[in-house]
C-alpha cells in the first residue's frame, strides 16, 4: 500500500528519484550488452562460457555443463565448437577477410580449414547481402559439416581474380553444451520461466538485448518478496531448451507463466507472441499490461516459428510461455547482419522493456482473487470514508468504479485480472480498489486465487 499522507513535495521527490533509478537501468543494460558483444558465441564453446562469467558478476547463475553426446529426447548434444582465428589472404599475403575485425566473417560452426584456391572456388564458400552491400550477413552451419566466409558484398566485389590463402582454425571435440540457470525461491514453488538464447555472435538486439533485460529483471526480482519462485534460463537457442526440457521433465509442470525475451532494444513497438494456449494467464496478464501502458503494441498468435517458445510449447509440454520482443525477428532489415550493432539498441528502448516487464510480473505477483465480505446489497462505502479520497475527479470515478467493479465480481470465482478485464478498467486500479477493499475488511483472499 501507498502511504496516504504523503505530501506533494514528497511525491515529486519520489518521482525524480524513480525517473533517475529507471534511466540507470537502461544505461546499465546498454553497458552490459556492450561488454558481452564482442564476444563470439555459438551454441557450444567458450564464448558462451565467457558471456556466463560475466553475468555471474550481476546474478549468482548456476553454470551447467551437459556433455557431447547426452542424449535430449529426438537429439543429441553435439560437439563443442571453438575458434582460435581466421583469415583469407590475397596473393600478397594481406588479409582481406579477418576474423578479429567481426566475428560475423566466419560461419558458426565451420570446420578448420588451411587452403589455398583460386577466387571462383572460393566464392563457393562466401556468403553476402548483396541488396545491403555494407553489411556482413550472420551464418550458421551446426548440423552439416561445411565451412565458409560471410563478407559484405562490397568487400567481396573488391576482390581481385587471383589466388588466395584461406585458415580457419577451429575446432569440433567432444566437450559439453554450457547454459546458465538462476533460480529465485518464492513464497510458492509455482515458477515464472525467462528464457534467452546466448548463442548468438555479435548481434546486439538479437540477442544480446534479451540477455541483459533477463539479468537486470533477475537482479531486481531478487530485492523483492515474491509469490511465485521464478526461473532464469540463459540457453543456446533451440538445442538449449530442449537440453533443460530433457533434463528436468518432471519438474516443467511447475512452470506456470512464462516468456522468452528476445530482440528487446530496438526504437520498435513491443510485439507480444501468446503461447500456444492462446488465453493462458500469461497471455492475458501481457495484453492487460501492454493495454494500460497506452503505448502502441501489437499481440500475435503463437506459430511454430520462432525462439525457444517453440519447444516449452510443443505438445508434450504445452506450457504457458510466449514470446516477448520489440520489432519480431526478420521484420527489421538489421536481423542476423552486422548492422544489428549497438547503434541499432537504444538504452530507452531496453529501458521500455524493462519496466513493462515489470509491470507484467507485478500484474501476476498481484492477480489473486477474493471473496466480498458483504455481499448482499452493495456494502455502504460513504460511511467508510471509502467516497472520493482520492486524486482528481478523473481517479476518482475510477476509484470508485474499481470498487464497485471489485465487490461485485469477487465471488469467490473472478481473479483481478477476469475483473480488470470485464470493467474495462486499469489492472493498477482494481488493484488498488481491492487492496483499500481488504483494508476495510469488505474483501477476503480466496482459496481459489489464480
Ligand atoms: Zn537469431
Amino acid at each position: 500500500m501507498p502511504p496516504v499522507s504523503v505530501t506533494a513535495e514528497q511525491t515529486d521527490r519520489n518521482d525524480q528519484e524513480r525517473d533517475r533509478y529507471l534511466m540507470e537501468i537502461g544505461q546499465e543494460i546498454y553497458q552490459l550488452i556492450g561488454r558481452l558483444y564482442p564476444i563470439c558465441r555459438s551454441i557450444t564453446g567458450n564464448g558462451v562460457r565467457a558471456t556466463l562469467k560475466i553475468l555471474r558478476e550481476y546474478i549468482p547463475l548456476e553454470i551447467r555443463e551437459v556433455p557431447t553426446g547426452t542424449q535430449v529426447f529426438d537429439w543429441s548434444i553435439p560437439r563443442e565448437w571453438n575458434i582460435k582465428t581466421a583469415y583469407v589472404k590475397d596473393s600478397q599475403g594481406r588479409k582481406v577477410v579477418d576474423f578479429e575485425k567481426s566475428n560475423l566473417h566466419v560461419l558458426s560452426y565451420s570446420v578448420p580449414v588451411r587452403a589455398k584456391l583460386p577466387l571462383e572456388e572460393l566464392k563457393k564458400h562466401i556468403h553476402t547481402l548483396p541488396e545491403h552491400p555494407e553489411w556482413i550477413p550472420y551464418r550458421t552451419s551446426y548440423y552439416r559439416e561445411d565451412w565458409a566466409f560471410c563478407l559484405s558484398h562490397n568487400q567481396l566485389s573488391a576482390l581481385p581474380d587471383g589466388e588466395y590463402e584461406v585458415l580457419i582454425d577451429t575446432s569440433l571435440q567432444n566437450g559439453h553444451l554450457s547454459y546458465g540457470e538462476y533460480f529465485l525461491q518464492g513464497q510458492t514453488d509455482t515458477e515464472v520461466l525467462i528464457s534467452t538464447h546466448v548463442c548468438h555472435p555479435s548481434l546486439a538486439n538479437d540477442n544480446l538485448s534479451g540477455i541483459a533485460l533477463a539479468v537486470f529483471l533477475a537482479e531486481r526480482l531478487s530485492k523483492l518478496s515474491l509469490r511465485y519462485s521464478y526461473r532464469f534460463l540463459f540457453t543456446p537457442g533451440t538445442i538449449g531448451s530442449i537440453t533443460w526440457l530433457g533434463l528436468n521433465e518432471a519438474q516443467a509442470s511447475r512452470i506456470k507463466h512464462g516468456l522468452v525475451l528476445a530482440c528487446v532494444g530496438d526504437a520498435g513497438k513491443i510485439t507480444y507472441k501468446k503461447s500456444r494456449r492462446g488465453n493462458a494467464e500469461i497471455d492475458r496478464a501481457v495484453g492487460q499490461s501492454l493495454r494500460d501502458s497506452g503505448d502502441p503494441y501489437d499481440i500475435v498468435d503463437f506459430s511454430p516459428y520462432g525462439y525457444d517458445e517453440r519447444q516449452f510449447c510443443s505438445p508434450g509440454f504445452n506450457l504457458p510461455v510466449g514470446c516477448f520482443m520489440r520489432t519480431p525477428h526478420g521484420k527489421f532489415s538489421e536481423y542476423h547482419t552486422s548492422a544489428d550493432n549497438l547503434e541499432f539498441v537504444k538504452a530507452e528502448s531496453l529501458l521500455d522493456s524493462f519496466s513493462k516487464c515489470v509491470s507484467i510480473i507485478d500484474l501476476l505477483e498481484h492477480n489473486k482473487t477474493y471473496v466480498n465480505q458483504n455481499p448482499k446489497c452493495e456494502p455502504q462505502l460513504g460511511k467508510r470514508g471509502l467516497y472520493g479520497t482520492t486524486g482528481g475527479q478523473t481517479e476518482r470515478k475510477a476509484a470508485e468504479l474499481g470498487m464497485l467493479w471489485v465487490l461485485n465480481l469477487s465471488d469467490d470465482t473472478n481473479s483481478l485480472l477476469d475483473i480488470a478485464e470485464r470493467s474495462g478498467l486499469e489492472f493498477g486500479v482494481i488493484k488498488t480498489a481491492a487492496d483499500l477493499l481488504l483494508q476495510h475488511h469488505l474483501l477476503k483472499e480466496s482459496g481459489n486465487t489464480p
